[in-house]
C-alpha cells in the first residue's frame, strides 16, 4: 500500500505490504514464483524473480521508511556487504575497516583485494588515525558501531565529516543497533548495512540482509550486483521479515532495557572482570546516548576471571540462555566468542544477546551459571 507522508516509521512497519483493495486479503501472501507474466514486454515488471519480487518490494518499503531512504534487500548480510564493497571499493586504493569489527567483513575485504582495494585495519575511536589514513589516497571507510563483539561506540558524525573531507564514501554496519535505534544516514553516512538475520528478523529462523541509502545511483548499482551476483532473498523468508518488522520497535526496546539491566548487574559481580555495553561504558556513554537515543540494543559482552576454560564452564551451566552464536532473537543466547578461529576477542569474553524473557529470569540464570 502507498505510504502516507505523515506516518511514523512504526506505522509504516505495521502496514507495509498490506493490500487495501476491496476483498483483498489483509495479509498479502508471499510471491512464490520464479517468473512473472510479461506478455513479451521487458518493461512489464521484473519478468524473472532474480530481478525483483513484490514481497521484497514490501520489505524494502518498510526498511526505507525507518531511515527515509531506499532499501535494497539481499539474501544475507554478507551478500549485502559484498555488493557494497564491489560497488564502492573498486577504483579505490584502500578500504578502512575497524580492527574490532565483524570478523567476516575483514575476511571478505581481504578476499576482494584483487579487485583493487587493500584492507587496512583501523581504530574508529581514534579520529587522528582515521584522518591520517584517509589522507593517504582514495579509500572507502567501512564503519561499524557498536562493534561486534566488543560493543565499542564510534562517533559517526565526526567520521562522516572526515570521510566527506577526503571524498571517501562511508558505510556503516548498523546490524547491532538496527535503523530503529541508530540512523547513520542522518549522521552523514552514504549507506547503512544491516544483517536482518539478527534483530530485524528477530526469531533465529532465517538469514537475510539489506542496505539503505539516499543515493539513487548507489541503490541502482547495488540492485545490478544483486541481479548479476544472485545474492537474492527467498520470497518466503522475505514474507517472514515483513511479519517481524511489525514488532521490531517493541522487541528491540524491550531487549535494550533487559540488556542494560543485565550489564549493570554484571558490573557488580565479583567473578566478572569487564563488561562491554554502550549503555554503561565510559568514556563513550554520552556519545552512545546521543547516537542511540532509543536504547543500546540487545547485545553485550563480558569477561570472567579464569580464562577460556572458566568462560566455557559458565556458558555450559546455563539453563535458560541457549549456548549459540548470533544475536537479536527472541531466545537469549550466549557464547564464548574466542572459540571462533580468527576472532580477536579476549579469550574469556562471553557475548550475550538478551532475548524476550523477563530480565529477572535471565539474571537468575546468569547468577547460577557464574556459580
Ligand atoms: N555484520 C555483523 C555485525 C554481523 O554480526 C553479521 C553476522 O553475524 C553480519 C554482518 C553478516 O550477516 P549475515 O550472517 O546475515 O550474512
Amino acid at each position: 500500500m502507498t505510504r502516507h507522508p505523515g506516518w511514523s516509521a512504526e506505522s509504516s512497519l505495521v502496514h507495509a505490504g498490506s493490500p487495501r483493495d476491496l476483498a483483498e486479503p489483509l495479509v498479502a501472501p508471499p510471491a512464490l514464483t520464479s517468473i512473472f507474466v510479461s506478455a513479451g514486454d521487458p518493461a512489464a515488471g521484473p519478468g524473472y524473480a532474480r530481478n525483483g519480487n513484490p514481497t521484497w518490494t514490501a520489505v524494502e518499503e518498510a526498511l526505507g521508511a525507518i531511515e527515509q531512504a531506499e532499501a535494497v534487500l539481499f539474501g544475507s548480510g554478507q551478500a549485502a556487504s559484498m555488493a557494497l564493497m564491489l560497488a564502492l571499493a573498486s577504483g579505490r586504493d584502500r578500504i578502512l575497516l575497524p580492527r574490532d569489527g565483524y570478523y567476516n567483513a575483514r575476511v571478505l575485504a581481504a578476499r576482494l583485494r584483487p579487485h583493487g582495494a587493500e584492507p587496512v585495519a583501523v581504530d574508529l575511536q581514534d579520529l587522528g588515525e582515521i584522518e591520517r589514513e584517509l589522507g593517504r589516497g582514495p579509500a572507502l571507510l567501512w564503519a561499524e558501531t557498536p562493534t561486534n563483539p566488543l560493543l565499542r561506540v564510534a562517533d559517526l558524525r565526526a567520521l562522516a565529516r572526515l570521510a566527506a573531507a577526503a571524498d571517501a564514501p562511508m558505510i556503516v554496519d548498523n546490524t547491532v543497533a538496527t535503523g530503529v535505534l541508530q540512523k547513520p544516514l542522518e549522521l552523514g553516512a552514504n549507506a547503512s548495512l544491516c544483517s536482518l538475520t539478527k534483530s530485524v528478523a528477530g526469531h533465529s529462523d532465517l538469514i537475510m540482509g539489506a542496505v539503505v541509502t539516499r543515493d539513487p545511483a548507489l541503490a541502482a548499482e547495488l540492485r545490478t550486483w544483486r541481479t548479476l551476483g544472485g545474492g537474492i532473498a527467498g520470497p518466503m523468508e522475505s514474507w517472514l521479515v515483513l511479519r517481524s518488522l511489525k514488532t521490531l520497535p517493541l522487541r528491540i526496546a524491550r531487549q535494550s532495557e533487559t540488556a542494560l539491566r543485565i550489564a549493570t548487574w554484571l558490573a557488580g559481580h565479583p567473578r566478572v572482570t569487564a563488561v562491554h555495553y554502550p549503555g554503561n561504558c565510559e568514556p563513550t556513554l554520552a556519545l552512545a546516548r546521543a547516537q542511540m537515543p532509543g536504547g543500546f540494543g540487545p547485545l553485550l559482552s563480558f569477561e570472567v576471571a579464569g580464562g577460556a576454560a572458566a568462560a566455557d564452564a559458565v556458558v555450559a551451566a546455563a539453563g535458560l540462555i541457549v549456548p549459540a552464536t548470533s544475536f537479536g532473537g527472541a531466545e537469549s543466547t550466549w557464547e564464548r566468542r574466542g572459540r571462533w578461529p580468527g576472532e580477536q576477542a579476549p579469550e574469556s569474553l562471553i557475548r550475550l544477546s538478551a532475548g524476550l524473557e523477563p530480565a529477572d529470569d535471565l539474571i537468575a540464570d546468569i547468577e547460577q551459571s557464574l556459580g
